[in-house]
C-alpha cells in the first residue's frame, strides 16, 4: 500500500529542548488554576448543580478542574440538537470536513501540544514520554490517518459497466440519528477518536468523557472548535455513567455507541439497546474494546535481556493501565533464574514519583476505586499459598494513589489473579517445565475470557510458526519479540476479540467504515 501519510514524530524532552521548556510552561499554566469545563450542548454553555472535581492522581489534595454532571433533561437536550444538526453536518462538502482535520491535527502538533501534554500529564499521571505518545502522537495520528483513510476509501466507486448509459456511484453518509461516544481515562487519544472519527464520517456525537480525564479530553474539545468543526456537531456531556447510558439508550434516535471501558459497562449498554431494540430507527451499531488480560509468553530459545526488558516495560508504563499491558506471564524452568533476578533487580530501579520529576518511570494509579481494587490483588497474593511477591508488593494513598511495581510468581496458573484483568502495575509469573510445553501453551488461549493482545518471545523458528497457529484466537495484537503494548496508528490497528471487544481496529482503514451508512446511486442517461 502506497501511504501518503506519516506518523506524529515523537519528541524527546531532552534537556534544554525547546519542547521540555514549553512543557515546563504548560505544566506551571495548568496546575495554577482548577479550571472550569462547562457541558457544551450545541455550542451553548451550561452549567448544574451536580458539581464534580478532577484531582491529580499523584497528589489528590489538588484539584486541577472542576465540572458538571448533564442530567436527564440536558441529555435528552443534546440528543435533540445533534439529531437535527447531522443532517446538517453531513451535507458538508467531504474536502471542507477534511480541511478541518487538518487544521486540528496541526493545531494538535504545534500551538496546543504541550496544553494537550500537560493535562494528561497532571491529570492522568502520565509521564512525559507517555504523554507524548498518547495526548500528542497517537492523538494526531488519529486525526491525521482516520481522515487519510476517509480520503481513499472515498476514491472507492462501484463499476459503470456502459458508461454511456448508465453510471454508477457510492456516496459515504452519516447515520441518521446521533452517535454515544464514551472515552475511557487511560489514553487522552482514544477519547479523540471515539468521539471524533464518527463526527468526521457525517455524523453528530455526544461524547462523555471520562470523569478522571475531563481536562485533556476539554482541551481536545477546544482545539476541534478552533479548528472550525462547527457548533454541534460533537458536544461535550460529562455525566453519570448510568444516567447517561439509560438516557442515550432510551432514544429512538440512537444511531451507535462508541465505547471503551470495562465489560460489565458495556454489557449493561448492549441489554439496554436489546429491551429498547422495537423502539429505534436504525439498528445502533456498537462498537466497544473492553481491556485484557494479556500475555508474555516466553520459550527456552528467547533472549533474556529483551524479555526482561519488554515485560517491564509492557507491565508497567503507566501502571500497567494500557488495556493492553502484559499481566500474565509464562517462563520455561530452564530461564527462570535467569529472568527472575533481572525482572527483580530493573523492578527495585523504577523510579515511582512525580509526574513533573522528568526522570519518573512511572507515577500513581488513577484514583481510589482502582487503588482499592489493585491493592486487593496483591493482600489476595500475600495470603495465598501458592502465590508469592517476589518484588513490590507496597502501596500508600496518604498523597496520591502510589503502588509499586509488584511481580507475583504462581504455581496455580489459573488462581483469579493470573485470569482476571487486574489494569495496575501487578505481574504474575507461572513457571512451566520445559517438557509441559504443550500443557502451558494451552493456557494461554483458555484461561481467560479476554483476546486483546499477546506477545512470544522465542528465537527458534518452528516455535514462532506453532504460537501463531495455536494462538491465532487468543489476541487481537500478537506480538513476536516485543513487548505487548505500544501499538501505532497506521501500523498496528487495535483492539481484540472475545470479551475483549468487538475488535473493529482503530487505526486502521476498515475502523471509519462503522461511521458510515452509504448509498449505491444508480443513474440512467
Ligand atoms: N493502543 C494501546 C497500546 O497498544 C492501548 C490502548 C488501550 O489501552 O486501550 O498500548
Amino acid at each position: 500500500q502506497d501511504f501518503s501519510v506519516e506518523n506524529e514524530t515523537i519528541l524527546s524532552y531532552r534537556k534544554n529542548s525547546p519542547e521540555r521548556k514549553a512543557l515546563q510552561e504548560a505544566l506551571k499554566r495548568t496546575a495554577a488554576k482548577c479550571e472550569e469545563v462547562p457541558i457544551v450542548i450545541a455550542g451553548k454553555e451550561y452549567k448544574t448543580d451536580r458539581v464534580v472535581h478532577q484531582v491529580m492522581p499523584h497528589n489528590h489534595a489538588h484539584k486541577l478542574a472542576k465540572f458538571y454532571y448533564a442530567d436527564q433533561k440536558l441529555i435528552q437536550q443534546a440528543i435533540c440538537s445533534a439529531v437535527e444538526t447531522q443532517t446538517k453536518w453531513d451535507r458538508v462538502p467531504l474536502v471542507e470536513r477534511l480541511k478541518i482535520w487538518e487544521r486540528a491535527a496541526d493545531l494538535m502538533a504545534g500551538k496546543y501540544r504541550q496544553d494537550l501534554n500537560a493535562a494528561t500529564m497532571l491529570g492522568q499521571s502520565k509521564t512525559v514520554i507517555q504523554a507524548e505518545i498518547d495526548a500528542a502522537a497517537e492523538l494526531i495520528d488519529f486525526i491525521r490517518i482516520h481522515a487519510y483513510f476517509l480520503k481513499e476509501c472515498t476514491k472507492y466507486q462501484p463499476i459503470s459497466e456502459n458508461i454511456k448509459v448508465t453510471k454508477n456511484s457510492m456516496r459515504y453518509r452519516g447515520i441518521d440519528g446521533f452517535i454515544a461516544a464514551v472515552s475511557p481515562f487511560n489514553f487522552t487519544a482514544i477519547g479523540g477518536n471515539l468521539a471524533y472519527t464518527p463526527a468526521l464520517m457525517g455524523n453528530a456525537v455526544l461524547w462523555k468523557p471520562s470523569d478522571t480525564a475531563l481536562l485533556s479530553n476539554w482541551r481536545i474539545f477546544n482545539i476541534m472548535r478552533e479548528a472550525g468543526l462547527p457548533d454541534g456537531v460533537v458536544n461535550f456531556v460529562p455525566a453519570d455513567g448510568p444516567v447517561f447510558g439509560d438516557t442515550i439508550t432510551a432514544s429512538p434516535y440512537l444511531a451507535g455507541i462508541n465505547f471503551t471501558g470495562s465489560v460489565p459497562t458495556f454489557n449493561r449498554l448492549w441489554k439496554q439497546v436489546a429491551k429498547n431494540i422495537d423502539s429505534y430507527i436504525n439498528f445502533p451499531r456498537l462498537i466497544g474494546e473492553c481491556g485484557g488480560k494479556n500475555f508474555h509468553f516466553v520459550h527456552e530459545s528467547a533472549d533474556v535481556e529483551s524479555v526482561v526488558t519488554s515485560t517491564i516495560r509492557s507491565a508497567f508504563e503507566y501502571c500497567g493501565q494500557k488495556c493492553s499491558a502484559c499481566s500474565r506471564m509464562y517462563v520455561p524452568e530452564s530461564l527462570w533464574p535467569a529472568i527472575k533476578s533481572g525482572l527483580q533487580r530493573e523492578a527495585e530501579q523504577l523510579k515511582i514519583d512525580d509526574v513533573q520529576d522528568m526522570s519518573t518511570f512511572t507515577s500513581a494509579v488513577i484514583d481510589d476505586k482502582a487503588f482499592k481494587r489493585i491493592t486487593s490483588y496483591i493482600e489476595h497474593a500475600k495470603k495465598s499459598s501458592n502465590l508469592e511477591i517476589i518484588a513490590g508488593g507496597t502501596y500508600s494513598d496518604s498523597k496520591g494513589y502510589f503502588i509499586n511495581p509488584t511481580i507475583v510468581q504462581t504455581t496455580d496458573p489459573l488462581d483469579r489473579i493470573m485470569t482476571e484483568e487486574i489494569f495496575g502495575p501487578v505481574l504474575t509469573i507461572y513457571v512451566y517445565k520445559n517438557s509441559d510445553l504443550d500443557k502451558a501453551m494451552d493456557l494461554v488461549g483458555t484461561s481467560t475470557k479476554f483476546a486483546l493482545t499477546g506477545a512470544v518471545f522465542g528465537q527458534d523458528k518452528e516455535f514462532v510458526c506453532r504460537a501463531l497457529e495455536e494462538f491465532k484466537m487468543a489476541a487481537g495484537n500478537f506480538y513476536i519479540n516485543d513487548k505487548s503494548t505500544g501499538s501505532v496508528v497506521g501500523q498496528q490497528p487495535f483492539g481484540g476479540g472475545r470479551m475483549s471487544g468487538t475488535n473493529d481496529k482503530a487505526g486502521g482503514p476498515h475502523y471509519i467504515l462503522r461511521w458510515t451508512s452509504p448509498q449505491s446511486i444508480k443513474e440512467t442517461f
